[in-house]
């Protein structure tokens, strides 16, 4: 790496402000941009990985690709701490009921990203102990393909979640659409 590339690596990472109005002194913007603005930069994942593509992650989180870049080095294991739910890895039907109970412990607002193509659909393991796709008993906000996923997909996956965060009306978890998905997966 060229001396210079590394300076620019180590530049501290200035967050974009939303859209609003500033003078002398003051700046004004709508309510749910700060919010979104604050929740998409400090995001705190849940990594419920089973096999390799938890491997993968790993590699996600260390020092190269470093995805503390994005707010979100704070790891948590605790459902009710965190808002962005993982899924990495092979889910076998005896463990879905566990995910489920990860997921329904988790605060609103919550995101849900499936990684892999084990984690999305059974991958290649269509066999009567595997759950093809977590989907089928949680809602998945953002899917990402591959046996495993390059870290740069996993990036690119996380870059939608921050999206979805930032944009996300805050009375959508109020709406008809978003009760009825959680009807759907008989989620109360
Ligand atoms: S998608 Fe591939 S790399 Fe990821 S858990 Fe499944 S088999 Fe492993």
């Amino acid at each position: 790496m060229s001396e210079e590339r590394g300076i620019e690596r180590l530049k501290p990472t200035i967050v974009a402000p939303p859209e609003g109005h500033s003078g002398s002194g003051f700046f004004a913007t709508r309510m749910d941009q700060a919010v979104g603005l604050a929740r998409k930069n400090s995001l705190w994942p849940l990594p419920f990985a089973t096999s390799c593509c938890g491997i993968e992650f790993m590699s996600v989180m260390s020092s190269h690709y470093d995805l503390s870049r994005f707010g979100m080095e704070r790891l948590s294991f605790s459902p009710r701490q965190s808002d962005l739910l993982m899924v990495m890895g092979t889910i076998a039907k005896k463990m879905a009921p566990v995910l489920r109970t990860v997921y329904m412990q988790m605060a609103e607002p919550k995101w849900v990203l499936s990684m892999g193509a084990c984690a999305c659909t059974g991958g290649i393991f269509d066999t009567y102990s595997v759950l093809q796709g977590i989907d089928r008993v949680i809602p998945v906000d953002v899917y990402i393909p591959g046996c495993p996923p390059r870290p740069e997909q996993i990036i690119d996956g996380i870059l939608k979640i921050q999206d979805l965060a930032a944009n996300e009306s805050l009375r959508r978890r109020y709406s008809k659409e978003y009760q009825d998905l959680m009807t759907k997966y008989a989620i109360d």
